[in-house]
């Protein structure tokens, strides 16, 4: 098969023009976030916000531009509006930057990589898979950390079975807790389970920057950071200015949640975070009594979603009630029943994972920023 090569994808896109600026959409700068997989290509172009409605030509010319090109199996283009004010960008490199936005971040010490666990929206098993990938990751031998950065719902101190509240050494910097071979920090443990918490803008991003910083984490291979659910303004700043290197998108099948989950992964796309993949959460149904596989909500949705969005589809878990007793109750499925056919979709995803981000380590990732 003809390999689809960045410059030649950027050629092509060098024939469309702005039509209200006379210039190519390269030169201006417009494409952010092109990613090539295996002959599936997908980019942002950046419009201003009052500009996008009609710029849904440009688009679809955009996409044509590139869908001749030998070798090219899928093309998504999206549009996004400028950038939010006040939040740092991503470097505006020159021809190739590679990872200049993880450059802009301070990494955390001590920590390698950085993953987020992110969704559409709530109530898909984001944290329930975060738990199981984390625990997973730990299984087949990484140090493992879990920031829980759901701070609105903060499930990690009841999914990892831990109580109490951390401790300081020094004063300046927590202790992690810890369970089941992984280090944890959460909301959950610094505020009582059933104080209303209104969080404003700045105060996540603090609330968060502290959990990633001021704690004691040591030395990990990954991190793993449960996202709270959604796009909006939260995540896109916590994406942009947490040192991310991979993201992982939980969705459940239903066209509705893949529609958010699209949006999830044109967010990490935008600010220039590798997606590593796809995840499909309560696939299908599998019956507790007799076993029966019922695929309620069409399966595969996300498989698809994945393919025509050119990002990896990385697995797919049933809707089980093993998984939701397991997580629930402090003893997630992974070290539960480490045998059992789920634990081990949660390994294979995590083993994946981790050759992508120890890959990526020795290759610079297809990352181009105009
Ligand atoms: P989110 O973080 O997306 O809001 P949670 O992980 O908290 O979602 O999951 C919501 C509820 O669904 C929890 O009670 C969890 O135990 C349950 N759940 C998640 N995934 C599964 C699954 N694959 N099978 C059964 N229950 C699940």
């Amino acid at each position: 098969m003809t390999e689809v090569l960045e410059k030649d994808v950027l050629a092509a896109l060098k024939r469309v023009n702005d039509p209200d600026r006379g210039q190519d959409i390269v030169s201006l700068g417009m494409i952010t976030g092109l990613s090539i997989r295996e002959g599936h290509v997908g980019f942002a172009i950046e419009v201003d916000r009052a500009r996008g409605p009609k710029l849904e030509p440009l688009r679809r010319a955009a996409e044509k531009a590139v869908e001749t090109l030998p070798g090219v199996l899928s093309v998504s283009a999206v549009l996004t509006a400028e950038a939010m004010h006040g939040t740092p960008q991503p470097a505006r490199g020159h021809g190739h930057a590679h990872g200049a936005p993880q450059a802009e971040k301070p990494a955390v010490p001590g920590v390698k990589f950085v993953i987020a666990v992110a969704s559409g929206k709530g109530g898909v098993g984001k944290s329930t898979t975060a738990v199981n990938l984390a625990l997973a990751l730990a299984a087949i031998g990484r140090k493992v950390g879990v920031l829980d950065a759901d701070i609105y719902g903060p499930s990690m101190p009841r999914m990892l079975g831990i109580a109490g509240k951390p401790s300081t050494r020094d004063g300046k910097t927590l202790e992690p807790m810890r369970n089941h071979g992984v280090a944890c920090m959460s909301m959950g443990f610094l505020v009582a389970e059933d104080t209303p918490m209104i969080w404003r803008g700045p105060m996540v991003q603090s609330a968060i920057s502290q959990m990633l910083r001021d704690v004691n984490w040591g030395e990990l291979d990954v991190m793993v950071v449960d996202m709270p659910p959604g796009t909006g303004d939260a995540q896109l700043t916590m994406a942009q200015q947490v040192p991310l290197a991979g993201a992982v998108i939980v969705s459940t099948p239903q066209d509705i949640a893949l529609m958010d989950a699209r949006k999830g992964l044109n967010m990490f796309r935008k600010v220039n975070v590798p997606v590593l993949g796809f995840i499909e959460n309560m696939s299908y149904f599998l019956c507790p009594h007799c076993g029966e596989r019922t695929d309620i909500f069409s399966h595969g949705g996300a498989r698809k979603e994945a393919e025509k969005l050119g990002t990896e589809f990385l697995g797919e878990l049933p809707l089980d009630v093993a998984i939701r007793e397991t997580s629930d109750s402090g003893r997630p499925i992974v070290v539960s029943q480490p045998d059992s056919p789920h634990a081990k979709v949660y390994k294979q995803i995590a083993t994946r994972i981790w050759e992508q981000l120890s890959g990526a380590e020795h290759k610079a990732p297809r990352i181009v920023v105009q």
